[in-house]
């Protein structure tokens, strides 16, 4: 039997691979202390776990309209307006099963064989996948810590070719915490709206954001950037909702059309009673989120400050998500085998940067509690002295 090279070219998920082998050391009785986190550790919000049940139990089981259903989609039209200066009407709106969905619907509404898709490096690990799955072509553009990994306008502008139909943005940033500020952003749209490149802003973590750090979102900069850009968002890292499978995009009318188009076809509605609680956590009470958030600043000071004093590795100070890329090139070993060595010498997770696109650097998650940050920063410093 042959597999479609469709499956058999995609790579597996690092980070997945990462937690597994953790997992499975945890479950032989060892004391792992895990940085490899890719979802907040806190619960969802009880009000929001209280809407999906009350939901549930009055029967509202059915399928939904395949873009979700119209209050919450207005609910997000709303959130868009007040939070990101964005007018977007309901019909522009798709509800997915996760931002991840709603990347790869993006994707597959906009790109195809022959065209090219830039990524700045490092990157999310989904999305240079998602772009193979459309038959497109993936063009990394590596950035630097000096730059504290973010492209360039000239950057952007160099990796362009005829072939180029879309960049994709994320600010705040996974793996690398950073995030773009106005000017930043408004060089690269002037750069996609020249050249008339799609810009796909995945904006999950826009909430997790810190110091004076403001998010913006690039569709709001400009009407020309606007027409230009799909703007993703979800529930699950504002919220702690990422097994409820609920995200969303914004688009331009005939995207959104698009998209609604292939999603009725492959998966219809995300489910049914998770988009009342997606309802519950918009018009809700917004406390939940700041109090996650600044847990999610604590530990990231105390990271900061401990991985600051450590000799040879270097980071960029994140300002975002809940993310530290160190770099780790100093010690000598590539990311992979210090991420292996890491975990059977010391029982610490963290996930190598080969996966981001980056070889000289590992992820550290700061998903987890402080206790475990701690003495899993122990042995990091130890670790990180023996080589
Ligand atoms: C977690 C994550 C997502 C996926 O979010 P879901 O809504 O759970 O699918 C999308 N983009 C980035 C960069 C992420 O880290």
């Amino acid at each position: 039997m042959q597999l479609s090279s469709r499956a058999t070219s995609l790579t597996p998920s690092l980070t997945l691979s990462v937690d597994s082998k953790a997992k499975a050391m945890k479950a032989e009785g060892i004391d792992v202390c895990s940085f490899g986190a890719g979802e907040p550790d806190f619960d969802t919000p009880e009000h929001i776990k209280a809407a999906a049940i009350a939901s549930l139990e009055a029967g509202f089981t059915k399928y939904t309209p395949s873009s979700g259903i119209p209050e919450l989609r207005q609910a997000i039209a709303e959130k868009l307006l007040t939070d990101n200066h964005l007018e977007y009407k309901p019909s522009q709106i798709i509800l997915s099963c996760g931002a991840k969905h709603s990347c790869y619907n993006a994707i597959l509404a906009t790109c195809q064989p022959g065209d090219e898709v830039i990524i700045p490096a490092p990157y999310w690990l989904s999305y240079p996948e998602m772009v193979r799955l459309a038959g497109a072509e993936p063009v990394f553009v590596s950035t630097s810590e000096e730059n504290g990994w973010k492209i360039t306008a000239e950057e952007f502008e160099n990796a362009m070719t005829p072939r180029t139909k879309m960049i994709i943005l994320n600010s705040p940033g996974n793996p690398t915490g950073v995030v773009y500020s106005r000017d930043e952003l408004e060089a690269l749209g002037a750069v996609a709206v020249e050249e008339e490149i799609l810009i796909l802003s995945d904006e999950i973590y826009e909430k997790l954001v810190y110091d004076e750090t403001q998010h913006h979102s690039i569709a709001s900069l400009g009407t020309d950037f606007y027409n230009l850009t799909i703007t993703v968002n979800g529930f699950s890292k504002s919220y702690a909702m990422t097994g409820w499978r609920l995200g969303y995009l914004a688009a331009p009318e005939p995207i959104a059309k698009a998209v609604d188009s292939i999603q009725s076809h492959v998966t219809s509605n995300p489910c049914s009673f998770a988009q009342k609680g997606g309802l519950a956590a918009l018009k809700g009470d917004q406390q939940p989120v700041a109090d996650m958030r600044d847990e999610f600043n604590l530990r990231r000071e105390y990271m900061i400050e401990r991985l600051s004093k450590m000799p040879n590795v270097s980071f960029v100070r994140p300002s975002g998500a809940f993310y530290i890329l160190v770099n780790i090139h100093k010690l000598g070993l590539n990311s992979q085998n210090f991420a292996d060595r890491l975990l059977s010498k010391a029982s610490v997770a963290v996930v190598p940067g080969i996966a981001f696109g980056d070889d000289r650097t590992v992820r550290l998650s700061y998903a987890t509690s402080l206790d475990i940050i701690k003495k899993g920063l122990d042995r990091f410093e130890e670790f990180c002295r023996t080589l």
